[in-house]
């Protein structure tokens, strides 16, 4: 019997990857997407307990705000999933839900699938339309006000999803985070909107202690007290570092090493010098605002690829150059090349 092939790959058509339309089955699978699937509908929740909105009612969800955005999304993708022909029968066997870059959130939906009676898988990544609406509830036990302004930014220009984590941690280590008020998505970070001014001192102080974040104070008017006296909300900018341990930078010029952030210090290792140092937060803000602390990528420097590592050798312009470097470089690696009182040093340069 003749053979088809596939007009993609050419592949020749076998038990295990039969032709379909002229393409084989992998090809098939890489070209088109054989699930539609809508998540048109809106997902309402509130950020403080986790319940959520249907209709005009509100019922109680999980709570954790995102693992109730997770099961009504799930609700949400069953409902309206289908699969595309040639497929035949559709089945969810996995679903997960993150944030996506800009605050929106996305479900990465894997399906089960039936084309010519083989069992194949693939994953989407559907759109979500979620809302966070603080509850009636939650609204009477805030008295609908709120008393601080809580900003997570970050130096980078927005915040990561691991960062927002590691600051709700923060919340509910203070009060269970059950002075939130409300979230508000911003592009470039968070507000917390907080009931509390006390609540809102104490995790910026944790956030600065141990995240290694910049801290700035500030309180707008916004009316009057019964008693004449003007009210004031506060508002906490916490501005988280864009360095990790492990990452380059230089310290007055010097080549170093991040080593670890924690209990209101910065910890560094200077590679001419070869001392470790501890660099009190507000004062490794103050450096960073008057240049003497600077991240390699914020300069022109030269870049090369590690070629050998004892020693440690990097190809510059087709030159092998003998450098120094921290521990924890391999061969290929990218690093940033700088030259310090005679010496040339590598810093790792890591994907940003
Ligand atoms: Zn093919
Ligand atoms: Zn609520």
């Amino acid at each position: 019997m003749l053979k088809r092939f596939c007009y993609r790959c050419g592949a020749i058509e076998s038990e295990d990857n039969p032709i379909i339309n002229g393409l084989c089955l992998n090809c098939l699978l890489k070209e088109k997407t054989l699930v539609s699937v809508k998540a048109n509908q809106k997902i309402i929740v509130c950020p403080v307990c986790g319940s959520y909105l249907i209709g005009s009612s509100w019922y109680p969800g999980s709570d954790d705000p995102d693992e109730t955005i997770r099961w009504l999304a799930e609700r949400v993708i069953e409902q309206s999933i289908a699969p595309v022909e040639p497929a035949r029968e559709v089945e969810v066997v996995d679903l997960s839900v993150r944030k996506a870059r800009g605050g929106k959130y996305v479900a990465d939906v894997t399906v089960e699938l039936d084309v010519v009676g083989k069992k194949v898988r693939q994953t989407v990544t559907v759109p979500l339309n979620v809302e966070k609406r603080v509850c009636p509830k939650c609204l009477m036990k805030s008295g609908g006000d709120y008393e601080a302004t809580l900003q997570i930014r970050s130096e980078r220009g927005y915040v990561t999803n691991d960062e927002l984590r590691t600051a709700g941690e923060f919340f509910s280590k203070v009060n269970n985070g059950e002075d939130v008020v409300d979230l508000v998505d911003k592009k470039e970070g968070l507000d917390v909107l907080l009931a509390s001014k006390e609540v809102a001192r104490k995790t910026a102080r944790l956030m600065r202690f141990n995240l290694g974040a910049k801290v700035i104070e500030s309180y707008s008017v916004v009316g009057m007290k019964r008693d004449g006296r003007v009210r004031k909300r506060l508002t906490l900018s916490v501005r988280l570092p864009a360095i990790e341990p492990g990452d380059g930078l230089l310290v007055d010029k010097e080549p170093a090493i991040l080593t670890s952030i924690g209990k209101g210090k910065f910890r560094v290792h200077l590679l001419h010098q070869n001392k470790e140092i501890s660099i009190d937060v507000d004062h490794w803000w103050a450096m960073r605002k008057n240049g003497r602390i600077v991240y390699p990528h914020e300069k022109n420097l030269e870049t090369a690829k590690v070629t050998g590592l004892d020693p440690l050798t990097i190809k510059l312009h087709d030159r092998d150059l003998i450098a120094e470097g921290p521990i924890g470089l391999t061969v290929g690696d990218e690093v940033y090349v700088i030259n310090y009182k005679g010496v040339i040093y590598v810093l790792p340069k890591r994907a940003r």
